[in-house]
């Protein structure tokens, strides 16, 4: 067989199984019993089956999201290796797909898949999943995609989903544009292309970088705190538009004289940030005094982002170039 597929297994609910001591579900299944779920795998393609770790999303960190960075671009690097999977928790699936897709430079296709129900669950989707993913990395339809994420036979761009329901199999979503196909009886179909793709030339992250959520009459404590605690970086889920409370000025101003990069993100699922308001707090005000704009991007993957770039620089100019613009490379 010329395919063959490694499968890189972190844990999540995939690996899950409830333990009756404590009617909860923690990991348990090994890869090779996940593996011999997915059945007539072996008529298909070759698998290699790489074991990373047993953890539950919420365990995953920005260190280990590039430790499996590395990881997957050694493997994807290999001749014999046509396509990479990697398992994951839904819970922080959305960051490090992003995390991969920004940092792993490859025409062969990477897909991240994981599961809403474990294996005690009637409906288990972890196996059905799984096959989609291999299904997906071993189609050339998939190549020159960036990092894919597929669920519920949904194709996702890593850039783009977001886990948006806490139950339901569907979860996985990309709010702005839809998804970009669909996984069809073993074949991959894409009904539409992302047109520019970042790259951030990488193989360390800052994990000291701190996202706030804006809510109605929030003040500048939060932000002074993480200043004071040594943050490098500050991404900031403003209201709509993007603008902020004004007591919040303050605080965003001494983090920009103290060479701390602010990102304005919004807290709404869908639509860019502007400096169309010119209110104290409005985005024209958080503009002049030298904030980022993200522009669209939810605030967990403009975390992402900044970590990664603040591990290459620490120019501002540089890092508002990055996320303003952005690194176009066509694909
Ligand atoms: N809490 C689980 C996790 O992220 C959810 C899942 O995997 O779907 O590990």
């Amino acid at each position: 067989m010329d395919n063959k597929i490694a499968v890189i297994f972190t844990g999540g609910t995939i690996s899950m199984k409830v333990d009756p001591r404590i009617n909860a579900a923690i990991p348990a299944l090994s890869s090779e019993e996940i593996m011999a779920m997915v059945s007539n795998i072996e008529k298909f393609t070759d698998i290699e089956i790489i074991n990373y770790g047993k953890l539950p999303g919420p365990h995953m960190t920005p260190e280990k999201m590039m430790e499996l960075s590395l990881l997957v671009r050694k493997t994807i690097s290999r001749d014999d290796i046509t396509g990479v999977v990697v398992t994951h928790g839904t819970d922080t699936l959305e960051e490090t797909a992003y995390l991969l897709d920004l940092t792993v430079k490859s025409e062969k296709p990477i897909v991240v898949v994981g599961a809403m129900r474990n294996s005690s669950e009637l409906g288990y989707d972890g196996p059905s999943n799984l096959s989609a993913a291999i299904s997906t990395a071993s189609s050339k339809n998939a190549r020159n995609k960036g990092v894919l994420v597929v669920m519920n036979n949904e194709v996702n761009a890593a850039s783009e989903a977001i886990k948006t329901n806490t139950l339901t199999v569907d979860t996985f979503k990309s709010p702005q544009f839809g998804p970009l196909g669909v996984v069809d009886n073993d074949e991959v179909i894409f009904y539409r292309d992302i047109t520019t793709h970042d790259h951030i030339n990488t193989k360390k992250i800052e994990p000291n970088v701190v996202l706030l959520k804006c809510t109605a009459g929030m003040n500048s404590d939060l932000i002074n705190f993480s200043i004071d605690n040594g943050a490098k970086g500050l991404v900031i889920e403003a209201f709509g538009r993007g603008n902020v409370a004004p007591e919040m000025l303050n605080g965003i101003k001494r983090a920009i004289d103290n060479n701390i990069p602010v990102v304005i993100v919004s807290r709404c699922p869908k639509g860019r940030v502007l400096d169309s308001y010119g209110y104290p707090g409005g985005g024209k005000t958080l503009k002049d005094l030298g904030a980022i704009f993200g522009p669209n991007l939810p605030g967990p993957k403009a975390k992402i982002k900044l970590m990664l770039l603040l591990s290459t620089t620490s120019d501002v100019k540089e890092i508002t170039e990055v996320f303003e613009r952005g690194i176009y490379v066509k694909r």
